[in-house]
């Protein structure tokens, strides 16, 4: 009987593309019912307790017949593999989320934050923006591949991954250093895009193809300490304040790349006359300088995207009035692009600071692989495009790149054509109540569209000729 459902639920051919069209209706409940119940798993980190999650996911793709796989590091903070089998024509498209949410304060919630309350047309909890709403459809679309039977060209793999908020060691890191073979694919999709709703639709969709690369530099001056009263030129506070301005002063070179160029081009399509001129005048000799200050002053994310940047973020030196310390310290947050040489770089960088009482060190704090951007002409990013199109008619899609660190750049190390993909929101509710905010929530119909976004997509990609009718 089931069986019979399910036939009927699937593969209706579609004209445009040959992708199987699914009545999304009646998937909805379903959909909604996989993603309340994650949202009430409570995987706060810290700790994670990500098992919790793998658990419930466990028991949705047994009752399925999905076979899945556990690795963990602690056993508390368990990944999940799964796998529905193609043809092995092509390499696999990997489906990735993560399971574990940020900590709450409970008293600025208006509702519990792990309750997944339905009201005014949103769901609300931790979680539901990032990264259960991806981890819910995600599970649909292999519950949905694997009940309509269809050939596929490629395995489509399911990763829930744990630590993705700061402790990738215990999720995407060990996955891709460890068992890589459980996740090798040519395609993945996961989070950090999403689609911009203006005016009641969307207009924007955002995929992230590129991330900046984090390379923090820690700096110490030493002098020699003494009485504050005699002033020595060799104080080691003065040194250091000193290559700190000079950094901070510093304008690194801007330059753009395949994603930044595109961004900045499909924006200004969108974009208020002034916006536009801006964003088109970045590539332009006599108006880029005029351009980038702009930025500088009104759009720190943006002008982030033109240019490695150098961000002093933590001094440290002296104890007390009167003592002149021996030693200052300061970390400053390089964040590179993609392409940048980075020995060059940070031989630039001590070039610049010019000052021998001045020790430059490199750290590994929070260290990524340096990846190369992701392809915007894949047949991944195209099916991506002609989903959104599809889906959101009067959209225009772009890629992005991510000034911030995402577990992307674990796979892309390892050759892995990495798309972020996300939900529709207003900017409004993008700020205030999506990732990490006080209070977190989306519109329960943006669930639904990003399965079928995401669905449009994995479908196009993943599915055999032969069954996709060509
Ligand atoms: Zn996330």
């Amino acid at each position: 009987m089931m069986r019979l459902i399910y036939a009927a639920l699937l593969l209706c051919p579609m004209l445009s593309a040959q992708v199987p069209s699914v009545r999304w209706e009646s998937q909805h409940a379903e959909v909604l019912k996989l993603y309340r119940d994650l949202i009430q798993i409570d995987t706060s980190s810290p700790p994670g307790n990500e098992t919790r999650a793998v658990e419930y996911l466990q028991k949705v793709f047994a009752a399925e017949g999905i076979p899945t796989k556990t690795f963990a590091v602690d056993p508390a903070r368990a990944n999940l593999v799964a796998r529905i089998k193609g043809n092995g024509r092509k390499r696999p498209i990997l489906l990735m989320a993560h399971t574990d949410v940020v900590s709450v304060q409970r008293e600025k919630w208006p509702v519990d934050p792990f309750g997944a309350v339905i009201k005014d047309g949103y769901v609300w909890g931790r979680g539901s923006n990032d990264d259960k709403d991806k981890l819910a459809a995600n599970l649909m679309i292999m519950l949905l591949l694997k009940r309509s039977g269809v050939q596929l060209d490629r395995d489509v793999i399911f990763l829930a991954e744990s630590g993705e908020e700061g402790d990738s060691q215990f999720g995407a890191k060990f996955m891709a250093d460890q068992h890589f073979d459980e996740i090798n694919a040519e395609f993945a999709l996961t989070e950090t895009g999403r689609a911009v709703i203006r005016n009641g639709e969307v207009a924007i969709v955002e995929i992230e193809t590129a991330e900046k690369v984090p390379h923090p530099v820690h700096l110490v001056a030493t002098g020699v300490s003494g009485h504050a009263s005699r002033p020595r030129v060799d104080n080691a506070v003065v040194h250091l304040a000193g290559a700190v301005a000079k950094l901070a002063a510093w304008q690194t070179p801007m330059r753009l790349n395949d994603t930044t160029r595109t961004y900045f081009e499909k924006l200004a399509t969108v974009s208020s006359a002034e916006d536009a001129a801006r964003y088109n005048g970045l590539s332009r000799a006599d108006r880029t300088a005029a351009a980038q200050q702009y930025l500088a002053v009104n759009d720190p994310f943006r002008y982030s995207m033109l240019r490695t940047s150098v961000v002093p973020t933590i001094i440290k030196a002296g104890y007390r009035t009167n003592v002149i310390p021996s030693e200052a310290e300061a970390t400053i947050d390089v964040r590179a692009l993609p392409d940048e040489d980075m020995p060059k770089f940070f031989a630039e960088m001590k070039r610049i600071i010019n000052d021998p009482a001045v020790k430059f060190e490199e750290t590994d704090f929070g260290a990524r692989p340096t990846t190369t951007p992701s392809r915007l002409d894949s047949e991944m990013y195209l099916a991506l495009e002609r989903s959104a199109k599809r889906l959101y008619p009067r959209a225009t899609v772009m890629p992005l790149m991510g000034t911030g660190a995402t577990d992307m750049a674990f796979l892309r190390a390892k050759g892995v054509q990495c798309y972020g993909i996300g939900p529709a929101t207003t900017e409004q509710d993008y700020v205030n109540f999506g990732a990490h905010s006080d209070v977190e929530r989306l519109p329960e119909s943006s669930l639904y569209s990003l399965l079928e976004f995401t669905w449009n997509a994995v479908a196009e990609v993943a599915l055999s000729n032969a069954a996709a009718g060509k």
